[in-house]
């Protein structure tokens, strides 16, 4: 299983499936895109082969500014369907997860007494219900992405996206890799490992657990136990083996 993840002009489609396809090795048996562009967002997902992905995707252009995350699932909870398959969304945002969060139940449970719906039976779509409720309770999507990543336990490496905050991916590691890298531009990507980030981006930042943040158009935030967290780019050197 694997993420990926892009913010910046160039065509995200393609870095997404080629990614993605760099951390096959991982293993997966679905996968799926979202891209916020222009304030909507587009995603598609299917079952099987990423080339299943790559078809079905391959008329959906996607460059000029925007955001874009990609996901390889293994099936932890709920079958290996394509409703099962990431991204999951909500009304108004979209989060891609690799990890078991270990308290979905409870969360579920408080989100249907609300009368929340759910599309899926994975353990991830109570992360993208219960952002947007504390977006609505908040009315504000960063300090909501923070009380939502302080009420999820387990593992994970996390990112999200959302038409309220249309320039930002929120992103949070916990006991599951999750990379961020730098391009000699200034975009930023992200990944589960360094593979898909050979050519693209020449510094890196191996985020650590229990770091969360967000990328915004042109700043960084990395947080910790409430306290924001310095960068500590590296140069990514490795050659491609
Ligand atoms: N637990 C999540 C699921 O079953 C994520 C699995 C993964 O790491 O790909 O959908």
């Amino acid at each position: 299983c694997g993420i990926v993840g892009y913010i910046g002009t160039k065509e995200k489609r393609d870095f997404l499936i080629h990614g993605l396809k760099e951390l096959e090795y991982r293993g997966y048996d679905s996968a799926g895109i979202a891209v916020l562009k222009e304030g909507e967002i587009s995603s598609f997902k299917a079952t099987g082969k990423l080339s299943n992905l790559d078809h079905k995707t391959e008329n959906f252009s996607s460059s000029g500014f925007g955001l874009g995350i990609g996901h390889t699932r293994w099936a932890t909870h709920g079958k290996p369907t394509e409703a099962n398959a990431h991204p999951h969304w909500g009304e108004f945002s979209y989060i891609i997860h690799n990890g078991i969060i270990e308290n979905y139940k409870e969360i579920k449970d408080e989100l249907l007494k609300e009368g929340i719906t759910f599309l899926s039976q994975t353990d991830t779509e109570v992360a993208v219900h219960l952002f947007e409720k504390n977006v609505r309770e908040l009315g504000d999507c960063f300090k909501a992405f923070e009380k939502t990543i302080a009420s999820l336990h387990g593992a994970y490496a996390i990112l999200l996206i959302t038409k309220k905050a249309p320039d930002v991916i929120f992103f949070a590691k916990n006991a599951v890799p999750l990379l961020l890298g730098r391009s000699p531009e200034h975009e930023v990507y992200f990944s589960s490992s360094d593979a898909p980030l050979i050519g693209h981006v020449n510094e890196v930042v191996y985020l650590e657990d229990g770091e969360y943040g967000w990328v915004e158009k042109n700043a960084i935030t990395l947080i910790k136990n409430n306290t924001k967290q310095h960068l500590d780019f590296k140069p990514l050197t490795h050659d491609k083996l």
